[in-house]
């Protein structure tokens, strides 16, 4: 139905209108003034307006002229009824105004009405027009839509990644080609389920909260997931972006979507963490077992579901380190390894690497393999039951030589080894084995230092000599015994540097192997001495090392205990013959002595015991000494009184040639803390050795004077004297300088090592000096007792006694 406006405003006029466009079947609406027009046209469209002129307020010129200025409504035709004028001059207002026909009144009601109609079969064919243009254009539209969306979709096949389209409710619409072939899906199949099926399990939670939230949002989607590749059954990591497509209104009509394959790029940037987190691992620990275990911990889940490390001991595989995602399994594949042990000559896995040096990828662990390879049913179920899907095994190369294998499983994660995996897993291999090697080294040098700081420690004299002769070690003993400077050796050959070595050299008996060596005591000149040394040698593949001890001391010492007894029995037998004879000569009954000789004799019995008492007595308390069970009573002696007495029992049997002299004291002694009895002995023994070793007479003085907080004792005499060298040594031991008694001077070589253990235990000192020029001086100091007035200052350091 077409609109027809009434304007009058006068109510009969409108009903006269009505009766006779009634037929026209149009519907009509009422304007009862020009601005109730204007408000009607506001609402209405309308195909013509009939308008009355003689209105109040708004006549109907003004009301068409505004009614033409409106743009919506300039182009519907106006009719205006009027019974005024017909005069030229309002016909023509009435035209300008924008009317295009008059009806004046009174009018027939058909022309009238074919007027009207006229126009209304012009607005109607306009409307068809117009809907007919719309419809024309929607079509074209709807064909220019297609054409997009088929480029779109060609364009979407040619991609080289997944492309899809989505609903806005997120309900798949398209996948192209690419996507079909990676899942082996139908459109259909794939459409209607969905990427749930595809998505790896663990990502899909995330998938779909993601997606959830951009739905609801109608904001870009983005998403790093899993898929599942139809033809090897492994996941790979594809970036998935959906950008909506929006309306005028904003809303979401379609969603745009991508997978892209990120998985090698994935796979890098993993590999790549992985080996630095390895590294890290790796230069953890120097110890290599806990370091191939970190391994096989590391690698668990990320690289494989399975990782077990193998070493090579003793020419067979022991596994070192097996982990796996889910420890309870751990203990399965033990089992498994204990019960079922592979060949050594297997034609695959571990001792296959081992043997061949090469690494081992399987992609698929085919069943028909699995049946053959198993060695029983309970076998093959085991090994079904770990459910092994590809394997790859790598081998761990130390210094050119394969020392173990490490194997990675892929199981329960459904994951297929590739080429760029093997790869991963050899560049980790290369990895541990410089590890291990480092390890390895690290402890072949502590070891090295180790013995090399055992070898300067020790008292023996190490050396060793390689094949061509050259001394290549010479440890600190060695310089300190020979007195022969590493730097002066090292690098050269024996023969040229240690004189004689091509004698004494050819003598070391040299042992096979290290255990106990047989050492041969042997002279070497070494720095102008003759040392005497105990040496032996153990060959190896280098050469020979020889450990050798300086025993020059220790055969002097044997000699001396040689002479020794040698010299007690002399100094036994002399008195024990003289008491001899003496005690025969006294019991002959044929001979008639004279009462003199008689007595003469008894002295000798006497004096003769009296010195055998003396050796007894000194071998007695030196062995006493020796064991440390001599008692020492100290206290307080008046030192110039001790030294009285003993000058008085000495000047008793001063030798001929000889004088005995107590330097009066210049100063006020003070007392000594000592033993007196002990101190009298030493004082006795110093002067009889005095009298002993003056053979061509001579003075003997005694002097005693205070020396700090000592009281110092010097017993001089002119005789024979002793060598600056041998000056420590005469307090030693049975030392004596003439053992053979070339000037027939006998004695024990006791008294002096007597007189110093004495000393010593009384906190004294004992030392000798030349006598200027002839002579000796022997001078023992003895402690101030407590509390004395030594009228000097204390001593920081006592010095050390001889
Ligand atoms: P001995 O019983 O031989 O005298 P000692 O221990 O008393 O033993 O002395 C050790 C050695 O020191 C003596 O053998 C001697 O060679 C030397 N000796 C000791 N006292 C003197 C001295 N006053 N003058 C020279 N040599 C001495």
């Amino acid at each position: 139905m077409t609109n027809i406006l009434l304007v009058d405003d006068r109510p009969e006029n409108l009903l006269a209108l009505e009766g006779i466009l009634e037929p026209l079947h149009q519907n009509l609406l009422y304007a009862h003034s020009g601005v109730d027009a204007l408000r009607q046209l506001l609402q209405h469209e309308v195909a013509v307006i009939l308008l009355d002129v003689q209105m109040p307020e708004l006549d109907g010129f003004e009301t068409a002229s505004l009614i033409k200025q409106r743009e919506r409504t300039s182009h519907v035709p106006i009719i205006f009824v009027t019974a005024i004028s017909k005069d030229e001059e309002q016909v023509f207002r009435g035209y300008s105004a924008g009317a295009v026909d008059y009806v004046f009144k009174p009018f027939s009601p058909e022309v009238l009405r074919s007027k009207v109609s006229v126009f209304i079969e012009l607005h109607e064919k306009n409307a068809q027009l117009r809907r007919q243009a719309e419809l024309l254009k929607e079509q074209e539209l709807a064909e220019l839509r297609r054409e997009s969306e088929e480029r779109y979709r060609f364009l979407a096949e040619a991609q080289p990644d997944q492309i899809w389209t989505a609903l806005p409710n997120g309900k798949l619409d398209y996948v192209n080609q690419r996507a079909l072939d990676y899942f082996a899906a139908s459109f259909s199949e794939l459409v209607e389920a969905g990427w749930t099926h595809v998505v790896h399990p663990e990502d899909l939670p995330r998938m779909l909260e993601r997606w959830q939230q951009a739905l609801g949002t109608g904001k870009p989607y983005e998403n790093e997931l899993r898929f599942r590749r139809a033809a090897d059954g492994s996941y790979r990591w594809h970036l998935t972006r959906a950008v909506p497509m929006t309306n005028r209104r904003r809303e979401v009509v379609k969603w745009f979507g991508s997978n892209i394959d990120i998985d090698d790029q994935k796979r890098a940037e993993e590999a790549q963490r992985f080996l630095v987190e390895a590294g890290a691992a790796l230069g953890s620990s120097l110890d290599h077992r806990s370091t191939l275990a970190a391994v096989a911990k590391l690698a668990v889940p990320r690289i494989a579901d399975w990782a077990r490390v193998d070493i090579l001991e003793e020419g067979r595989l022991r596994t070192i380190a097996v982990e796996h995602v889910d420890p309870r399994k751990v203990e399965l594949a033990l089992e498994l390894g204990r019960r079922y042990p592979e060949d050594p000559e297997a034609g695959q896995g571990p001792p296959f690497v081992v043997r061949t040096g090469e690494s081992e990828l399987v992609t698929e662990i085919a069943e028909e393999r699995l049946a053959e390879l198993a060695v029983d049913d309970l076998h093959l179920g085991l090994v079904r039951e770990l459910g092994f899907q590809s394997y790859m095994c790598v081998p761990l190369v130390a210094r050119g030589s394969v020392i173990g294998v490490i194997s990675f499983v892929a199981a329960e994660s459904g994951r297929r080894f590739g080429p760029e995996d093997l790869a991963l897993a050899e560049e980790l291999a290369r990895r541990t084995s410089t590890a291990v090697e480092n390890a390895q080294l690290y402890r072949e040098v502590e070891e090295r230092a180790q013995a090399a700081r055992v070898l300067e420690t020790v008292g023996d004299g190490v050396f060793l000599v390689d094949r061509e002769g050259v001394v290549r070690l010479w440890n600190k003993a060695a310089e300190a015994i020979t007195g022969v400077s590493g730097n002066d050796v090292l690098g050269r050959r024996a023969v040229d540097v240690l004189p004689g070595w091509d004698d004494v050299g050819a003598r070391v008996p040299v042992a096979g192997a290290p255990g106990p060596a047989v050492a041969e005591t042997l002279p070497l000149e070494l720095a102008g001495r003759e040392r005497w040394l105990s040496i032996s040698g153990v060959g190896f593949e280098e050469g020979t090392v020889y450990a050798f001890r300086d025993i020059t001391e220790e055969r002097a010492l044997e000699r001396i205990r040689q002479d020794l007894v040698a010299t007690v029995s002399h100094e036994l037998r002399t008195p024990l013959a003289a008491i001899y004879g003496s005690a025969l000569t006294l019991a002959r009954e044929d001979l008639e002595l004279e009462q003199a000789m008689g007595t003469k004799l008894l002295e000798v019995i006497v004096e003769e015991s009296s010195r055998l008492a003396d050796i007894v007595n000194d071998l007695l308390l030196a062995s006493q000494l020796d064991a440390g069970r001599l008692e020492v009573h100290i206290e307080r002696c008046d030192a110039s009184v001790l030294t009285k007495s003993v000058v008085d029992a000495a000047s008793t049997h001063v030798p001929d040639g000889v004088t005995l002299q107590l330097e009066p004291a210049g100063h006020d002694l003070p007392p000594v803390a000592a033993d007196e009895g002990q101190l009298r002995q030493v004082l006795d023994n110093l002067i009889d050795n005095a009298f002993k070793y003056s053979p061509d007479g001579g003075e003997v003085r005694i002097r005693v004077e205070p020396a700090d907080d000592y009281v110092r004792f010097a017993v001089s005499d002119e005789g024979l004297g002793i060598p600056r060298p041998e000056e420590a040594r005469i307090f030693e031991k049975f030392y004596r300088l003439d053992p053979h008694m070339a000037r027939g001077i006998g004695g024990t070589g006791l008294g002096l090592y007597i007189a110093r253990e004495l000393v010593r235990r009384m906190s004294g000192r004992i030392w000798v000096e030349p006598n200027n020029g002839r002579g000796s001086v022997f001078y023992v100091e003895i402690p101030a007792a407590p509390g004395a007035d030594t009228g000097g200052k204390p001593r920081e350091t006592a010095r050390a006694s001889a």
